[in-house]
């Protein structure tokens, strides 16, 4: 399958001069979906996963099926402010912005095996602030991955050491 079909680009959004990659008309094709969280589903299965966590809010579109489709649980990564319970938090830079995530102090055990999903990997901020806070709980990163890598901007220096499986590279 030619995932790349389903991709809508819109230009000059949310700024001026940024090709945003929409996954939505991917999404809303229920085969096509399906058939994507399958192949990243077929990508990571050797990897023992207990936990997939993905980052607010499209990393949630991508790392529930996932974790569902793997048999693991899933833990939302969310922006500050956002989680009921006692958190963690760090902040980051975007490839447009600045952003503080949080992740639910009891929601990773100590030695827990975690997969880190999301929609797209542009500069790998997001990744690796996400990484830090699984870190800091003592969780083990035991890979990430996307529908979407944006091979240009070279996110996967910043996560240096961890397997980066993406379905589609700009
Ligand atoms: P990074 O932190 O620079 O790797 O940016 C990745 C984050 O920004 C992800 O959570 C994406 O959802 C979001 N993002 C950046 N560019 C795009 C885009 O073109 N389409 C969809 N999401 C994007």
């Amino acid at each position: 399958m030619n995932y790349k079909d389903y991709i809508r680009i819109i230009p000059d959004f949310p700024q001026p001069g940024i090709k945003f990659k929409d996954i939505t008309t991917l999404t809303n094709n229920g085969p096509v979906y399906a058939s994507a969280i399958e192949a990243i589903r077929q990508a990571v299965s050797d990897k023992q996963i207990d936990l997939v966590a993905g980052p607010e809010a499209r990393g949630f579109i991508i790392g529930a099926p996932l974790a569902i489709s793997l048999g693991a649980g899933f833990v939302p990564i969310r922006k500050s402010g956002k989680l009921p319970g006692e958190v963690v938090e760090a902040s980051y830079d975007l490839e447009y912005g600045k952003d503080k995530l949080a992740i639910h102090k009891d929601a990773i055990k100590p030695g827990q095996r975690v997969l880190i999903a999301d929609d797209l990997l542009a500069t790998g901020g997001t990744i690796a602030t996400t990484i830090n806070l699984i870190r800091q709980l003592g969780g083990e990163v035991v890979g990430s991955a996307f529908l979407i890598e944006l091979g240009y901007l070279d996110g996967r220096s910043k996560i240096d050491g961890i397997d980066v499986f993406s379905l589609m590279t700009y």
